[in-house]
């Protein structure tokens, strides 16, 4: 690690910090597209860090964590290194789209084809220059299609590292997730990298308490891992750990209204939200299934049968569920 390390033709020596430009494919207009890769090397050896944002373009606040850390030079690592890359999917983002431009949702396309679809392409140059570098990662992201996910961090139970990286940035919530097969998580876990992630939000949205408080944490992480210094962070409690998520649907199509706010406490039987016909016919409660916490809620008000409505998170053991976001 105090050796110089080479991400495409940049060398990146002990105690300095360089941009490299990852290109990746021409736009039908050839402009080509490059991925910025902000590099931060400490004095010392020590782990190296990707801090990720954009792998879903749409998904902003991440984007807005990270620029905000650049611009604020809050990224001056003591020992070890620091990857900062605002936005993975500069093509999503130019799209204001979740996927490429070829309709592939970047986070099923690991570990990516060097001669297969734009995404895989994409990927494959990121795995081969960059991540290739990282010891572990925080991967931002926010809820999709017009779901607010209160704060939480999603962590793999089978690397332990990954859990104390969760633990170290004290988002409000906490809980373990299955590994999405051909995800950046899964791949990752294969070469026992721990990543976790950062659900804050929703996409096309800022949402300026999520932005702080992922700030906040990715500091937190750093200082966890002795990166940095962690003097002068702002205090938070410890997260609360999820044994269990579960998503509250709408048992019939019609209007959503939501009752409760992310982040509250609800009982059981207590009303979330209320589901009715547009015509004044009907108006029925929709009542939370347990005692729990509101950890992420719908806010498009036109829902089928089926749609995830609330999602509510359970203190004690279950399964880990499936990441959504
Ligand atoms: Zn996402």
């Amino acid at each position: 690690m105090s050796e110089p390390m080479l991400i495409r033709d940049v060398v990146i020596g002990p105690g300095e910090s360089h941009t490299v430009r990852l290109p990746i494919a021409r736009l039908p207009i050839g402009a080509l597209i490059d991925i910025p890769v902000y590099v931060f090397r400490g004095k010392t050896p020590g782990p190296t860090l990707l801090l990720q944002g954009g792998l879903h373009g749409d998904e902003l606040n991440g984007v807005e964590i990270l620029r905000r850390m650049l611009r604020r030079r809050m990224v001056r690592p003591k020992r070890g290194a620091v990857i900062v890359v605002p936005l993975l999917n500069v093509y999503g983002f130019l799209h204001m789209s979740r996927e490429t431009p070829d309709g592939r949702d970047v986070n099923r396309m690991f570990p990516g084809s060097k001669k297969g679809s734009l995404a895989g392409r994409m990927v494959y140059e990121y795995m081969e220059h960059v991540f290739s570098h990282v010891d572990c990662a925080i991967d931002f992201h926010t809820g999709g299609k017009s779901r607010a996910n209160h704060p939480q961090i999603r962590y793999s139970a089978e690397l332990p590292e990954s859990r104390a990286m969760a633990e170290a940035f004290r988002a409000p919530f906490a809980f373990a997730t299955k590994l999405i097969p051909r995800s950046l998580r899964q791949t990752a876990y294969r070469r026992r990298v721990p990543v976790i992630v950062y659900e804050a939000g929703e996409s096309l949205r800022f949402d300026e308490r999520c932005v702080e408080h992922g700030i906040a944490g990715a500091q937190r992480v750093m200082a966890h891992l002795g990166i940095m210094g962690g003097r002068g962070l702002p205090e938070s409690p410890p997260s609360i750990h999820l044994g269990a998520v579960e998503w509250i649907r709408a048992r019939r199509g019609g209007l959503f209204r939501a009752a409760v706010e992310n982040g509250e406490r609800v009982v059981a039987e207590q009303p979330v939200g209320y589901l009715a016909d547009p015509f004044g016919q009907y108006n029925r409660p929709i009542k939370a299934t347990a005692d729990g916490w509101v950890i992420s809620v719908n806010n498009m008000p036109v829902v089928n049968v089926g749609d995830p409505l609330v999602r509510l998170g359970f203190e004690g053991a279950g399964d880990a569920p499936v990441d959504d976001g």
